[in-house]
């Protein structure tokens, strides 16, 4: 099998796997959104999964996003997932669906201002470092409500449309499923506090882990890798 079409059938098992979790969560797969992480996909491999349905792709750099966004255009719903350095911004604030990546008040500074500019609105998730963990980005979980207030009150044309969390990496996906629970946790502590209408997204969970992530509260979940694995046997 071509890796294009192992594509058909891994995203048939993603669903799958999807429908399962999201029933074990007491919800629908209809709920959970799913945006499939490109930044190791070219083309072919991104048109392959247009085709067959995909309407969420996920970039996390901004200088290979920019010019597969600028061929593929506004077919897609584009997220950026990863780190956002505050001199980019405004390459890709006016191309971009969600930004799940708001990590600090520089950067929600930068994205106002450019905001304001162009005159839109960004719609960005707050990411949080649940783990505390000294490799991964993120607001501290419990600077997570002082920095949604101070956006909301100083950076108006950020709206703030939920939560989203990178946790370490464990071989047992198991091990992160604490993380999860207190990210749901959070998520729902901001709702409740914030009462912001549109904040409804909790984006965690990629490819090892999103059935986990998914059952503990997940609504949006971030996958790459398990699109583009080869099916050959062993495999
Ligand atoms: C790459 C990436 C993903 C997808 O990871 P996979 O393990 O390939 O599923 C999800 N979120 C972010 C922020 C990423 O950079």
């Amino acid at each position: 099998m071509t890796n294009i079409e192992c594509i058909k059938y891994n995203l048939s098992d993603i669903k799958h796997c999807i429908s399962e979790a999201a029933k074990k969560a007491g919800t629908s797969e209809n709920d959970i959104k799913m945006v499939a992480v490109t930044k190791y996909a070219n083309l072919d491999q991104m048109n392959k999964l247009l085709d067959l349905g995909v309407t969420d792709l996920g970039e996390n750099k901004v200088q290979t996003a920019v010019p597969k966004i600028e061929k593929l255009g506004d077919q897609v719903n584009w997220h950026f997932v990863g780190h956002l350095q505050s001199n980019k911004v405004k390459y890709l604030i006016n191309y971009v669906d969600l930004i799940h990546s708001l990590d600090r008040k520089s950067l929600a500074k930068e994205l106002d201002k450019r905001a304001k500019k162009d005159d839109i609105y960004v719609d960005a998730l707050v990411q949080v470092n649940i783990a505390q963990d000294e490799s991964k980005y993120g607001i501290s979980p419990d600077q997570v409500t002082p920095f949604i207030d101070k956006t909301m009150n100083s950076y108006p044309n950020i709206n703030i449309r939920g939560l989203m969390t990178m946790t370490p990496y464990y071989p047992d996906p198991e091990e992160i499923r604490p993380y999860y629970v207190k990210m749901t946790e959070l998520f729902r502590k901001i709702k409740d506090e914030f009462e912001i209408d549109d904040f409804k997204y909790l984006s965690m969970g990629m490819s090892h882990d999103f059935p986990i992530a998914i059952e503990e509260g997940a609504n949006l979940v971030r996958i790459g890798r398990a699109f583009f694995k080869s099916r050959e046997e062993g495999n």
